[in-house]
Protein backbone atom coordinates (compact mmCIF):
# COMPACT_ATOMS: atom_id res chain seq x y z
CA UNK A 1 0.00 0.00 0.00
CA UNK A 2 1.49 3.55 -1.04
CA UNK A 3 1.64 5.78 2.10
CA UNK A 4 1.69 9.83 1.86
CA UNK A 5 2.47 12.54 4.34
CA UNK A 6 -1.09 14.22 3.03
CA UNK A 7 -3.89 12.67 0.33
CA UNK A 8 -5.91 15.11 -1.15
CA UNK A 9 -9.36 13.98 -2.67
CA UNK A 10 -10.03 16.73 -5.53
CA UNK A 11 -8.13 18.82 -7.79
CA UNK A 12 -9.60 22.19 -8.01
CA UNK A 13 -8.18 25.21 -7.06
CA UNK A 14 -8.87 24.34 -3.18
CA UNK A 15 -6.95 20.58 -3.51
CA UNK A 16 -4.17 21.54 -6.04
CA UNK A 17 -3.02 24.46 -4.19
CA UNK A 18 -3.23 22.49 -1.16
CA UNK A 19 -0.77 20.27 -2.35
CA UNK A 20 2.13 22.65 -4.13
CA UNK A 21 1.79 24.44 -0.77
CA UNK A 22 2.29 21.62 1.19
CA UNK A 23 5.12 19.90 -1.15
CA UNK A 24 6.77 23.53 -0.54
CA UNK A 25 6.55 22.59 2.78
CA UNK A 26 8.62 19.21 2.66
CA UNK A 27 5.35 17.15 2.67
CA UNK A 28 4.62 14.06 0.81
CA UNK A 29 1.64 14.74 -1.13
CA UNK A 30 -0.69 13.10 -3.20
CA UNK A 31 -4.08 14.20 -5.23
CA UNK A 32 -6.69 11.59 -6.03
CA UNK A 33 -9.09 13.32 -9.32
CA UNK A 34 -11.30 11.46 -11.08
CA UNK A 35 -11.21 13.51 -14.09
CA UNK A 36 -8.74 12.86 -16.99
CA UNK A 37 -7.60 16.88 -16.28
CA UNK A 38 -6.44 18.52 -13.01
CA UNK A 39 -7.86 21.76 -11.92
CA UNK A 40 -11.65 20.99 -10.79
CA UNK A 41 -14.15 23.40 -11.96
CA UNK A 42 -13.08 26.16 -11.88
CA UNK A 43 -10.39 25.45 -14.62
CA UNK A 44 -12.50 22.73 -16.50
CA UNK A 45 -15.76 24.09 -16.88
CA UNK A 46 -16.19 27.38 -14.65
CA UNK A 47 -13.88 30.42 -14.02
CA UNK A 48 -12.04 29.85 -16.92
CA UNK A 49 -13.62 29.00 -20.04
CA UNK A 50 -16.13 31.32 -18.82
CA UNK A 51 -13.50 34.25 -18.86
CA UNK A 52 -12.33 32.94 -22.02
CA UNK A 53 -15.78 33.38 -23.65
CA UNK A 54 -16.42 36.49 -21.41
CA UNK A 55 -13.26 37.89 -23.35
CA UNK A 56 -14.53 36.82 -26.98
CA UNK A 57 -17.83 37.98 -27.00
CA UNK A 58 -16.77 41.26 -25.14
CA UNK A 59 -13.82 41.52 -28.05
CA UNK A 60 -17.05 40.86 -30.38
CA UNK A 61 -19.85 43.84 -29.09
CA UNK A 62 -16.51 46.30 -29.15
CA UNK A 63 -15.30 45.59 -32.49
CA UNK A 64 -18.89 45.77 -33.53
CA UNK A 65 -20.12 48.94 -32.01
CA UNK A 66 -17.48 50.33 -29.87
CA UNK A 67 -14.79 51.28 -32.60
CA UNK A 68 -16.43 53.92 -34.82
CA UNK A 69 -16.28 56.47 -32.02
CA UNK A 70 -12.54 55.92 -32.04
CA UNK A 71 -12.61 56.67 -35.45
CA UNK A 72 -11.96 53.07 -36.95
CA UNK A 73 -14.25 51.98 -39.59
CA UNK A 74 -14.84 48.29 -39.70
CA UNK A 75 -16.80 46.21 -41.89
CA UNK A 76 -18.33 42.68 -41.97
CA UNK A 77 -17.67 42.11 -38.37
CA UNK A 78 -18.75 38.69 -37.99
CA UNK A 79 -19.18 35.95 -35.73
CA UNK A 80 -17.47 32.43 -35.59
CA UNK A 81 -18.59 30.39 -32.59
CA UNK A 82 -16.70 27.43 -33.62
CA UNK A 83 -13.49 28.76 -33.57
CA UNK A 84 -14.79 30.66 -30.38
CA UNK A 85 -15.72 27.42 -28.59
CA UNK A 86 -12.38 26.28 -30.21
CA UNK A 87 -9.82 28.87 -28.41
CA UNK A 88 -11.84 28.22 -25.06
CA UNK A 89 -11.10 24.36 -25.54
CA UNK A 90 -7.36 25.65 -25.93
CA UNK A 91 -7.49 27.92 -22.63
CA UNK A 92 -8.95 25.91 -20.98
CA UNK A 93 -5.93 23.04 -21.80
CA UNK A 94 -3.49 25.47 -21.14
CA UNK A 95 -4.00 25.58 -17.42
CA UNK A 96 -4.50 21.81 -17.29
CA UNK A 97 -1.75 21.36 -18.40
CA UNK A 98 -0.41 23.67 -16.02
CA UNK A 99 -1.57 22.27 -13.25
CA UNK A 100 -0.07 18.74 -14.23
CA UNK A 101 3.07 20.76 -14.68
CA UNK A 102 3.29 22.18 -11.42
CA UNK A 103 2.34 18.81 -10.07
CA UNK A 104 5.37 17.23 -11.70
CA UNK A 105 7.69 20.05 -10.93
CA UNK A 106 6.74 20.45 -6.86
CA UNK A 107 6.81 16.31 -7.39
CA UNK A 108 3.07 15.60 -5.99
CA UNK A 109 2.18 12.36 -6.77
CA UNK A 110 -1.51 12.09 -9.03
CA UNK A 111 -3.81 9.11 -8.85
CA UNK A 112 -6.29 9.02 -11.74
CA UNK A 113 -9.69 7.49 -10.20
CA UNK A 114 -12.70 8.16 -7.62
CA UNK A 115 -11.06 8.76 -4.28
CA UNK A 116 -13.44 7.81 -1.17
CA UNK A 117 -12.47 7.42 2.97
CA UNK A 118 -11.95 3.72 3.55
CA UNK A 119 -11.58 4.81 7.62
CA UNK A 120 -8.43 4.08 9.51
CA UNK A 121 -6.72 7.22 7.44
CA UNK A 122 -7.27 5.67 4.31
CA UNK A 123 -8.08 6.48 0.74
CA UNK A 124 -9.47 3.52 -1.62
CA UNK A 125 -8.92 4.88 -5.48
CA UNK A 126 -11.24 3.29 -7.47
CA UNK A 127 -9.63 3.87 -11.33
CA UNK A 128 -9.23 2.45 -14.63
CA UNK A 129 -7.19 -0.39 -13.43
CA UNK A 130 -8.83 -1.35 -10.39
CA UNK A 131 -8.41 -0.11 -6.77
CA UNK A 132 -5.72 1.02 -4.88
CA UNK A 133 -5.53 1.45 -1.15
CA UNK A 134 -3.50 5.04 0.66
CA UNK A 135 -2.50 5.35 3.68
CA UNK A 136 -1.43 9.03 4.67
CA UNK A 137 -1.53 10.82 7.77
CA UNK A 138 -3.85 13.44 7.22
CA UNK A 139 -6.72 13.36 4.62
CA UNK A 140 -8.41 16.32 2.89
CA UNK A 141 -11.83 16.19 1.34
CA UNK A 142 -11.20 18.71 -1.22
CA UNK A 143 -14.33 18.00 -3.71
CA UNK A 144 -16.19 20.89 -4.55
CA UNK A 145 -19.49 21.63 -5.75
CA UNK A 146 -21.83 20.99 -8.16
CA UNK A 147 -25.04 23.27 -9.85
CA UNK A 148 -27.84 22.95 -7.13
CA UNK A 149 -31.08 21.92 -9.02
CA UNK A 150 -34.79 23.29 -8.55
CA UNK A 151 -37.62 21.13 -7.54
CA UNK A 152 -39.77 20.91 -11.06
CA UNK A 153 -36.84 21.90 -13.06
CA UNK A 154 -34.43 18.73 -14.40
CA UNK A 155 -31.77 19.48 -16.18
CA UNK A 156 -32.37 17.34 -19.59
CA UNK A 157 -28.09 18.03 -20.68
CA UNK A 158 -29.72 19.82 -23.94
CA UNK A 159 -32.38 22.65 -23.88
CA UNK A 160 -32.23 22.78 -20.12
CA UNK A 161 -28.87 22.89 -18.51
CA UNK A 162 -26.30 24.10 -16.25
CA UNK A 163 -23.59 26.42 -16.54
CA UNK A 164 -21.88 23.67 -18.23
CA UNK A 165 -23.59 23.38 -21.03
CA UNK A 166 -24.12 26.98 -21.21
CA UNK A 167 -20.38 27.03 -21.76
CA UNK A 168 -21.01 24.67 -24.70
CA UNK A 169 -23.40 26.17 -26.86
CA UNK A 170 -22.50 25.17 -30.49
CA UNK A 171 -25.15 27.60 -31.39
CA UNK A 172 -26.64 31.29 -30.13
CA UNK A 173 -29.95 30.65 -28.91
CA UNK A 174 -32.43 32.57 -30.02
CA UNK A 175 -34.01 33.36 -26.71
CA UNK A 176 -32.18 32.06 -23.13
CA UNK A 177 -33.94 32.09 -19.84
CA UNK A 178 -31.76 32.77 -17.37
CA UNK A 179 -32.95 31.51 -13.70
CA UNK A 180 -30.95 33.29 -11.36
CA UNK A 181 -29.58 36.81 -11.09
CA UNK A 182 -26.56 35.60 -9.11
CA UNK A 183 -22.39 35.89 -11.15
CA UNK A 184 -23.01 32.67 -13.21
CA UNK A 185 -26.28 33.70 -14.79
CA UNK A 186 -25.14 37.46 -15.13
CA UNK A 187 -21.75 36.37 -16.84
CA UNK A 188 -23.17 33.54 -19.06
CA UNK A 189 -26.37 35.98 -19.99
CA UNK A 190 -23.78 38.39 -21.10
CA UNK A 191 -22.22 36.26 -22.59
CA UNK A 192 -25.03 35.01 -24.90
CA UNK A 193 -26.79 38.66 -24.91
CA UNK A 194 -23.50 40.07 -26.81
CA UNK A 195 -23.41 37.30 -29.76
CA UNK A 196 -27.27 37.55 -30.05
CA UNK A 197 -29.70 36.18 -27.88
CA UNK A 198 -32.53 37.62 -26.35
CA UNK A 199 -31.71 37.26 -22.41
CA UNK A 200 -34.09 37.12 -19.70
CA UNK A 201 -33.15 36.60 -16.43
CA UNK A 202 -36.04 35.28 -14.43
CA UNK A 203 -34.37 36.54 -10.27
CA UNK A 204 -37.08 35.15 -7.15
CA UNK A 205 -36.10 38.25 -5.55
CA UNK A 206 -36.55 41.91 -5.76
CA UNK A 207 -32.94 42.37 -6.96
CA UNK A 208 -30.26 41.04 -9.03
CA UNK A 209 -26.48 40.08 -7.45
CA UNK A 210 -28.04 39.33 -3.55
CA UNK A 211 -25.55 39.84 -1.13
CA UNK A 212 -23.84 42.87 -3.14
CA UNK A 213 -24.17 46.17 -1.90
CA UNK A 214 -27.70 47.26 -3.50
CA UNK A 215 -26.52 50.43 -4.76
CA UNK A 216 -24.01 48.62 -7.23
CA UNK A 217 -26.54 46.25 -7.62
CA UNK A 218 -28.87 48.46 -9.39
CA UNK A 219 -26.30 50.37 -11.00
CA UNK A 220 -25.35 46.69 -12.61
CA UNK A 221 -29.31 45.77 -13.55
CA UNK A 222 -29.53 49.24 -15.37
CA UNK A 223 -26.46 48.72 -17.10
CA UNK A 224 -27.21 45.46 -18.23
CA UNK A 225 -30.34 46.44 -19.10
CA UNK A 226 -28.81 48.61 -21.90
CA UNK A 227 -26.87 45.99 -23.24
CA UNK A 228 -30.36 44.33 -23.84
CA UNK A 229 -30.84 41.85 -21.22
CA UNK A 230 -34.11 41.92 -19.75
CA UNK A 231 -35.06 41.28 -15.82
CA UNK A 232 -37.74 39.36 -14.46
CA UNK A 233 -37.60 40.38 -10.73
CA UNK A 234 -39.26 39.05 -7.55
CA UNK A 235 -40.65 36.50 -10.22
CA UNK A 236 -40.37 32.08 -8.53
CA UNK A 237 -40.01 29.56 -11.63
CA UNK A 238 -41.99 26.37 -9.94
CA UNK A 239 -41.11 24.29 -13.21
CA UNK A 240 -39.21 23.79 -16.59
CA UNK A 241 -39.55 21.41 -19.20
CA UNK A 242 -38.95 20.42 -22.69
CA UNK A 243 -41.75 21.16 -24.99
CA UNK A 244 -42.09 19.48 -28.79
CA UNK A 245 -39.70 17.27 -31.13
CA UNK A 246 -37.14 17.66 -33.16
CA UNK A 247 -36.24 21.00 -34.40
CA UNK A 248 -39.22 22.67 -33.47
CA UNK A 249 -38.28 21.71 -29.58
CA UNK A 250 -38.52 24.18 -26.74
CA UNK A 251 -38.03 25.05 -22.94
CA UNK A 252 -41.13 26.20 -20.85
CA UNK A 253 -40.75 28.19 -17.81
CA UNK A 254 -43.50 27.85 -14.96
CA UNK A 255 -43.30 30.89 -12.38
CA UNK A 256 -45.27 31.07 -9.71
CA UNK A 257 -48.71 32.77 -10.42
CA UNK A 258 -49.45 30.41 -13.35
CA UNK A 259 -47.49 32.48 -15.93
CA UNK A 260 -45.29 30.27 -18.70
CA UNK A 261 -42.25 31.79 -20.80
CA UNK A 262 -40.82 30.39 -23.64
CA UNK A 263 -37.14 29.79 -25.05
CA UNK A 264 -34.61 27.73 -27.13
CA UNK A 265 -32.55 27.15 -24.09
CA UNK A 266 -33.14 27.52 -20.66
CA UNK A 267 -30.10 27.81 -18.01
CA UNK A 268 -30.56 27.19 -14.48
CA UNK A 269 -27.73 29.03 -12.12
CA UNK A 270 -29.56 29.00 -8.67
CA UNK A 271 -26.25 28.13 -6.66
CA UNK A 272 -23.98 25.41 -6.07
CA UNK A 273 -24.53 22.81 -3.48
CA UNK A 274 -21.07 20.47 -1.95
CA UNK A 275 -20.48 17.51 -3.67
CA UNK A 276 -20.53 14.79 -0.95
CA UNK A 277 -21.74 11.79 -2.29
CA UNK A 278 -19.72 8.47 -2.70
CA UNK A 279 -17.19 9.86 -0.67
CA UNK A 280 -17.78 7.22 1.99
CA UNK A 281 -18.24 10.07 4.65
CA UNK A 282 -21.52 8.48 6.04
CA UNK A 283 -19.53 5.33 6.14
CA UNK A 284 -16.90 6.65 8.44
CA UNK A 285 -18.99 9.38 10.17
CA UNK A 286 -17.92 12.56 8.74
CA UNK A 287 -20.71 15.05 9.68
CA UNK A 288 -22.73 17.26 7.92
CA UNK A 289 -24.42 20.73 8.49
CA UNK A 290 -28.08 21.36 8.18
CA UNK A 291 -27.24 22.22 4.45
CA UNK A 292 -24.88 19.26 3.66
CA UNK A 293 -22.02 20.88 3.82
CA UNK A 294 -19.00 18.96 5.65
CA UNK A 295 -18.85 20.50 9.28
CA UNK A 296 -15.50 21.66 10.29
CA UNK A 297 -13.77 23.79 13.36
CA UNK A 298 -11.25 26.37 12.70
CA UNK A 299 -8.30 23.99 11.54
CA UNK A 300 -10.14 22.39 9.01
CA UNK A 301 -10.67 19.12 10.93
CA UNK A 302 -13.61 17.17 10.29
CA UNK A 303 -16.15 14.90 13.45
CA UNK A 304 -13.02 12.45 12.21
CA UNK A 305 -9.80 12.53 12.93
CA UNK A 306 -7.44 12.89 10.13
CA UNK A 307 -9.68 13.70 8.18
CA UNK A 308 -10.15 17.85 6.96
CA UNK A 309 -12.35 19.32 4.24
CA UNK A 310 -11.65 22.98 2.41
CA UNK A 311 -13.05 25.04 -0.33
CA UNK A 312 -16.85 24.55 -1.24
CA UNK A 313 -17.39 21.56 0.64
CA UNK A 314 -17.35 23.84 4.40
CA UNK A 315 -19.27 27.27 4.78
CA UNK A 316 -18.17 30.11 3.62
CA UNK A 317 -17.73 32.09 -0.22
CA UNK A 318 -18.02 29.18 -2.58
CA UNK A 319 -15.58 30.99 -4.31
CA UNK A 320 -12.14 29.51 -6.05
CA UNK A 321 -9.67 32.18 -4.34
CA UNK A 322 -11.37 31.04 -0.92
CA UNK A 323 -10.83 27.54 -1.32
CA UNK A 324 -6.48 28.30 -2.56
CA UNK A 325 -6.67 30.22 0.65
CA UNK A 326 -8.01 27.28 2.76
CA UNK A 327 -5.93 24.88 1.41
CA UNK A 328 -2.64 27.23 2.14
CA UNK A 329 -3.75 27.58 5.32
CA UNK A 330 -4.17 24.03 6.06
CA UNK A 331 -0.70 23.12 4.66
CA UNK A 332 0.80 25.63 6.85
CA UNK A 333 -1.58 24.47 9.85
CA UNK A 334 -0.83 21.06 9.64
CA UNK A 335 3.38 21.42 8.97
CA UNK A 336 3.86 24.55 10.86
CA UNK A 337 1.12 25.14 13.72
CA UNK A 338 0.26 28.13 12.45
CA UNK A 339 -2.13 28.54 9.25
CA UNK A 340 -5.13 31.50 9.01
CA UNK A 341 -7.42 32.88 6.27
CA UNK A 342 -9.67 36.33 6.99
CA UNK A 343 -13.07 35.27 5.54
CA UNK A 344 -14.11 39.09 6.23
CA UNK A 345 -11.79 39.95 3.15
CA UNK A 346 -12.78 37.76 0.91
CA UNK A 347 -13.20 39.99 -2.59
CA UNK A 348 -16.10 38.48 -4.68
CA UNK A 349 -16.32 39.53 -8.68
CA UNK A 350 -18.53 39.54 -11.12
CA UNK A 351 -17.07 39.47 -14.81
CA UNK A 352 -19.43 40.74 -16.52
CA UNK A 353 -18.78 44.04 -18.27
CA UNK A 354 -18.14 46.24 -16.52
CA UNK A 355 -17.29 44.15 -13.75
CA UNK A 356 -18.60 44.62 -10.44
CA UNK A 357 -16.35 44.03 -6.96
CA UNK A 358 -16.64 44.00 -3.47
CA UNK A 359 -14.98 43.51 -0.39
CA UNK A 360 -16.13 43.86 3.12
CA UNK A 361 -19.76 45.32 4.14
CA UNK A 362 -22.16 47.00 2.40
CA UNK A 363 -24.17 49.52 3.44
CA UNK A 364 -27.09 47.21 4.27
CA UNK A 365 -25.30 45.36 6.49
CA UNK A 366 -23.76 48.50 8.46
CA UNK A 367 -26.61 49.79 8.77
CA UNK A 368 -28.29 46.72 10.06
CA UNK A 369 -25.45 46.27 12.75
CA UNK A 370 -25.92 49.82 13.56
CA UNK A 371 -22.03 50.64 12.64
CA UNK A 372 -21.88 54.72 12.23
CA UNK A 373 -19.71 54.83 8.65
CA UNK A 374 -18.85 57.50 5.97
CA UNK A 375 -18.89 56.88 2.57
CA UNK A 376 -17.05 58.34 -0.26
CA UNK A 377 -18.27 57.79 -3.88
CA UNK A 378 -16.33 58.51 -6.89
CA UNK A 379 -17.89 58.11 -10.37
CA UNK A 380 -16.12 56.70 -13.58
CA UNK A 381 -17.18 59.57 -15.75
CA UNK A 382 -15.07 62.26 -13.57
CA UNK A 383 -11.74 59.89 -14.63
CA UNK A 384 -9.35 61.16 -17.18
CA UNK A 385 -8.25 57.27 -17.79
CA UNK A 386 -12.18 56.41 -17.62
CA UNK A 387 -13.26 58.91 -20.38
CA UNK A 388 -10.32 58.13 -22.61
CA UNK A 389 -11.28 54.29 -22.56
CA UNK A 390 -14.98 54.86 -23.26
CA UNK A 391 -16.07 53.34 -20.52
CA UNK A 392 -17.47 55.78 -17.82
CA UNK A 393 -20.03 53.42 -16.41
CA UNK A 394 -20.07 53.28 -12.61
CA UNK A 395 -18.26 53.84 -10.00
CA UNK A 396 -16.11 53.11 -6.66
CA UNK A 397 -17.54 53.44 -3.50
CA UNK A 398 -15.82 53.50 0.06
CA UNK A 399 -17.28 52.92 2.98
CA UNK A 400 -15.10 53.93 6.52
CA UNK A 401 -15.59 53.62 10.35
CA UNK A 402 -17.49 57.57 10.82
CA UNK A 403 -14.92 57.44 14.06
CA UNK A 404 -12.15 55.26 13.53
CA UNK A 405 -11.42 55.84 9.65
CA UNK A 406 -10.99 52.31 9.53
CA UNK A 407 -12.20 50.97 5.49
CA UNK A 408 -15.17 48.86 6.40
CA UNK A 409 -16.16 48.15 2.76
CA UNK A 410 -15.27 48.66 -0.76
CA UNK A 411 -17.69 48.21 -3.84
CA UNK A 412 -16.77 49.08 -7.34
CA UNK A 413 -19.38 48.80 -10.48
CA UNK A 414 -17.09 49.74 -13.31
CA UNK A 415 -14.27 48.84 -15.76
CA UNK A 416 -11.55 46.63 -14.18
CA UNK A 417 -13.35 46.67 -11.10
CA UNK A 418 -11.95 43.23 -10.28
CA UNK A 419 -8.34 44.55 -10.83
CA UNK A 420 -9.26 47.71 -8.73
CA UNK A 421 -10.60 45.81 -5.68
CA UNK A 422 -7.05 44.34 -5.15
CA UNK A 423 -5.67 47.43 -4.05
CA UNK A 424 -8.48 47.83 -1.25
CA UNK A 425 -8.02 44.10 -0.36
CA UNK A 426 -4.79 44.66 0.55
CA UNK A 427 -5.63 48.27 2.54
CA UNK A 428 -8.20 46.90 4.74
CA UNK A 429 -5.85 43.46 5.42
CA UNK A 430 -3.28 46.56 6.56
CA UNK A 431 -6.27 47.70 8.74
CA UNK A 432 -5.86 51.08 6.61
CA UNK A 433 -8.22 54.10 7.18
CA UNK A 434 -9.53 56.14 4.60
CA UNK A 435 -6.94 58.62 4.88
CA UNK A 436 -4.31 56.27 4.63
CA UNK A 437 -5.72 55.57 0.67
CA UNK A 438 -6.02 58.88 0.34
CA UNK A 439 -2.60 59.79 0.90
CA UNK A 440 -1.15 56.93 -0.59
CA UNK A 441 0.63 58.49 -4.40
CA UNK A 442 -1.36 56.71 -7.19
CA UNK A 443 0.20 56.77 -11.03
CA UNK A 444 -1.84 59.38 -13.20
CA UNK A 445 -3.92 58.86 -15.40
CA UNK A 446 -4.99 55.55 -14.40
CA UNK A 447 -8.21 53.76 -13.09
CA UNK A 448 -6.64 53.12 -9.68
CA UNK A 449 -6.68 56.67 -9.06
CA UNK A 450 -10.79 56.71 -8.60
CA UNK A 451 -9.86 54.73 -5.48
CA UNK A 452 -7.99 57.37 -3.91
CA UNK A 453 -10.27 59.39 -4.62
CA UNK A 454 -13.32 57.70 -3.42
CA UNK A 455 -10.75 58.00 -0.46
CA UNK A 456 -10.51 61.55 -0.48
CA UNK A 457 -14.27 61.59 -0.97
CA UNK A 458 -15.43 59.89 2.65
CA UNK A 459 -13.58 62.90 4.12
CA UNK A 460 -15.67 65.54 1.34
CA UNK A 461 -12.43 66.60 0.13
CA UNK A 462 -12.09 64.45 -3.50
CA UNK A 463 -10.21 66.37 -6.22
CA UNK A 464 -11.99 65.88 -9.78
CA UNK A 465 -15.53 66.12 -8.14
P1 LIG B 1 -26.12 32.48 -6.57
O1 LIG B 1 -26.50 31.81 -5.30
O2 LIG B 1 -25.11 33.54 -6.56
O3 LIG B 1 -27.42 33.08 -7.27
C1 LIG B 1 -28.57 32.29 -7.52
C2 LIG B 1 -29.79 33.17 -7.68
O4 LIG B 1 -30.90 32.34 -8.02
C3 LIG B 1 -30.18 33.92 -6.43
O5 LIG B 1 -30.30 35.29 -6.72
C4 LIG B 1 -31.53 33.28 -6.03
O6 LIG B 1 -32.41 34.21 -5.42
C5 LIG B 1 -32.06 32.83 -7.40
N1 LIG B 1 -33.08 31.77 -7.33
C6 LIG B 1 -33.06 30.66 -6.54
N2 LIG B 1 -34.18 29.92 -6.74
C7 LIG B 1 -34.92 30.56 -7.67
C8 LIG B 1 -36.20 30.31 -8.29
N3 LIG B 1 -36.93 29.21 -8.00
N4 LIG B 1 -36.66 31.18 -9.21
C9 LIG B 1 -35.94 32.29 -9.52
N5 LIG B 1 -34.75 32.58 -8.96
C10 LIG B 1 -34.23 31.74 -8.04
O7 LIG B 1 -25.70 31.27 -7.53
P2 LIG B 1 -24.93 31.15 -8.93
O8 LIG B 1 -24.93 32.41 -9.69
O9 LIG B 1 -25.53 29.92 -9.53
O10 LIG B 1 -23.46 30.85 -8.46
C11 LIG B 1 -23.14 29.70 -7.69
C12 LIG B 1 -21.92 29.91 -6.85
O11 LIG B 1 -20.78 30.01 -7.68
C13 LIG B 1 -22.01 31.15 -6.02
O12 LIG B 1 -21.46 30.86 -4.74
C14 LIG B 1 -21.15 32.12 -6.76
O13 LIG B 1 -20.56 33.07 -5.91
C15 LIG B 1 -20.11 31.22 -7.39
N6 LIG B 1 -19.63 31.83 -8.63
C16 LIG B 1 -18.89 32.95 -8.55
C17 LIG B 1 -18.46 33.57 -9.70
C18 LIG B 1 -17.64 34.80 -9.58
O14 LIG B 1 -17.25 35.12 -8.48
N7 LIG B 1 -17.40 35.52 -10.64
C19 LIG B 1 -18.80 33.07 -10.94
C20 LIG B 1 -19.57 31.95 -10.98
C21 LIG B 1 -19.98 31.33 -9.81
Amino acid sequence: MARHDIVIIGAGPGGYVAAIRGAQLGLDVAVVEREPALGGTCVRIGCIPSKALLESSERYVATRDGLAEHGIRVADVGLDLAAMQARKTTVVRQNTDGVAYLFKKHKVTRYHGHGRLAGDRRVMVDGAEGPTELEATHIVLATGSEPATLPGVEPDGGIIGTSTEALAYDAVPGRLLVIGAGAIGLELGSIWARLGAMVTVVEYLDRILPGMDLQMARDEQRILERQGLTFRLGARVTGARVMGRGAKRRGRLELEGGETLEADRILVAVGRRPVTEGLGLEEVGVALDARGRVQVDAGFRTSVDGVYAIGDLIPGPMLAHKAEEDGVALMELLATGHGHVDYGLVPSVVYTEPEVAAVGQTEEALTESGTPYRKGVFPYSASGRARALAQTDGRVKILAHAETDRILGVHIVGARAGDLIAEAVAAMTFGASAEDLARTVHAHPTLAEMVKEAALAVDGRAIHI
